[in-house]
């Protein structure tokens, strides 16, 4: 993918990225059957950059993300992260590396936190599994107020909090141990508008002040708009478009994408 610090050595370089699984029902003696949820997909993002992933369902976005972050194994091709292999086959210990230098967010605030755990156990958690020392209860502290919630949270639970402040919390877990790389995967999508427009706000704060790099999964043009540098266009398991995101947005090259823009509708997101 091009970008304006083209030359440098991209953070995260996907190359030939493959993924298919058995299809449901594959007949015993027929040909196996496979459904290609991701094909040959190239990818370079760039540090401090924000890409933003767009497709409609089924298209391979999830696979995509969850192959750059080690959490599956591709059938064929190759992910390294600032020039080191990603083997997600290899043991979850040796993949604490990547661990550290990354942080997730999904779509389901609800899913992502665990309902008998304090704020704190789950905000924190990364830093103890990660063997991150320090004063760990201060950086909870720390990181729940940069995310725009209260220190005095940690003690509380998560069904004690709005759909917004799940969310946050999930960020918050997310950025703890001061990664690299934020991933989201349709994190916003469940949020209303006004929750879905504080959330970004902060997005972009964190990004600027940390020069956090953004991957971003959403269907949602405004978002993609708001917060990305460049946008790669899925369909059917495949990249096929992507490019500096005024210029996808404004002028697309393949008729699946003008397609896909006319379709979703775009949401304000609240002028920020
Ligand atoms: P998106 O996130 O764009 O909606 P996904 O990456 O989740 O798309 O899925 C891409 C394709 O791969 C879909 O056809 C989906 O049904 C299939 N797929 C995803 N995960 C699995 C799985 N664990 N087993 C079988 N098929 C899967
Ligand atoms: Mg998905």
């Amino acid at each position: 993918m091009a970008s304006s610090t083209s030359g440098a050595q991209p953070l995260i370089r996907a190359r030939g990225l493959t993924r298919r699984y058995p299809a449901p029902k594959t007949r015993l003696f027929g040909p196996k059957a496979f459904t290609t949820a991701l094909e040959d997909a190239d990818l370079d993002v760039f540090a401090g950059t924000s890409v933003g992933i767009i497709g409609e369902s089924g298209s391979g976005k999830s696979t995509l993300v969850r192959l750059l972050l080690g959490l599956d194994t591709p059938t064929a091709g190759t992910v390294e992260f600032d020039g080191r292999k990603v083997d997600a086959a290899a043991s979850a210990r040796s993949l604490h590396w990547l661990r550290r230098e990354t942080g997730m967010v999904f779509q389901d605030p609800y899913a992502s936190l665990d309902p008998r755990m304090s704020v704190g156990r789950i905000v924190g958690e990364p830093l103890w599994a990660l063997g991150i020392d320090g004063d760990r209860r201060a950086r909870v502290r720390e990181v729940l107020e940069d995310v725009g919630l209260e220190a005095s949270m940690a003690d509380r639970f998560p069904h004690e909090f709005s759909g917004g402040q799940r969310q946050r919390i999930a960020l918050a877990r997310a950025i703890v141990h001061r990664p690299r790389v934020l991933v989201g995967d349709e994190p916003l999508s469940a949020l209303d508008v006004t929750v879905r427009a504080q959330i970004l706000a902060l997005i972009t704060e964190l990004r600027q002040r940390d020069g956090l790099t953004l991957v971003m999964v959403s269907h949602d043009i405004g978002i993609v708009q708001n917060l990305c540098d460049e946008v790669v266009v899925m369909k059917d398991g495949r990249i096929v478009e992507d490019g500096p995101t005024e210029k996808v947005l404004m002028q697309p090259q393949v008729a699946y994408t003008r397609r896909l823009l006319a379709s979703i509708p775009v949401i304000d997101p609240g002028g920020v």
